[in-house]
């Protein structure tokens, strides 16, 4: 049986805090492999400026790049319309062997909202979510059982190490002229100030 991460995101762009969460569900949950999944339009986001696709797959690309068992789907961005993830989590149940488990890979303030996601239920039904929480941030069984009921038991939690990073900080520092540097790796820095992104 095939265990395979879905790591969905906007990433603009992506950083450490994405690259540790993607490695350590696949240590923790046995995953055979992590796939990136770069949004196209986030329906959350329709009111923001988000930076190309092709950029941002390109700066997934290269992040993940040096892992082997880290991938970058184009799923997303070749599909017309909003990125929902229950329609990307049904390609992925098509496109793998019926023995495949899917694990939908999440921070924890994500799968919180998840209930308000497209088709939430559907969604549960076919793969399971595991959500990294912060340092700190806490999740009670009883809030887990009160929001997701019956399907509570798909919802996993773990801890991920030291990740106040966030995109919007680090487009923050850029525009300010503030040090990105050790917040994601070095080569996706070159590409942002190749392509002139996040600077005023
Ligand atoms: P933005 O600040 O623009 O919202 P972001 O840093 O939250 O960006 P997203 O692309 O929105 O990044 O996040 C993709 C996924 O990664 C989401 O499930 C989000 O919860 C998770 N995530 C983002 N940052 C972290 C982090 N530092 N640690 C763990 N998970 C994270
Ligand atoms: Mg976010």
């Amino acid at each position: 049986m095939r265990r395979i991460g879905i790591m969905g995101g906007t990433f603009d762009p992506v950083h450490y805090g994405h690259l540790v969460t993607a490695e350590e569900a696949y240590h923790r949950f046995r995953l055979d492999k992590v796939v990136f999944v770069p949004s196209a339009h986030p329906p959350h986001k329709l009111d923001k400026v988000i930076t190309s696709p092709a950029h941002r797959y390109m700066m997934t690309v290269l992040a993940t790049m040096s892992n082997p068992h880290f991938e970058v789907s184009s799923v997303e961005i070749d599909r017309p319309g909003p990125s929902y993830a229950v329609d990307t989590v049904a390609t992925f149940r098509k496109d793998y062997p019926n023995n495949t488990a899917l694990y939908f890979i999440t921070g924890a303030d994500a799968i919180l909202e998840m209930l308000g996601w497209k088709d939430s239920t559907t969604l549960l039904r076919m793969c399971d979510f595991v959500a990294a929480t912060r340092p700190g941030y806490f999740i009670a069984d009883s809030k887990i059982a009160e929001v997701f009921g019956e399907h509570a038991s798909r919802v996993h939690f773990f801890e991920v190490p030291a990740l106040a990073i966030s995109s919007t900080d680090i487009r923050a520092r850029v525009r300010e002229g503030r040090p990105v540097r050790y917040l994601l790796p070095d080569i996706v820095i070159s590409y942002m100030e190749r392509a002139g992104l996040y600077a005023v």
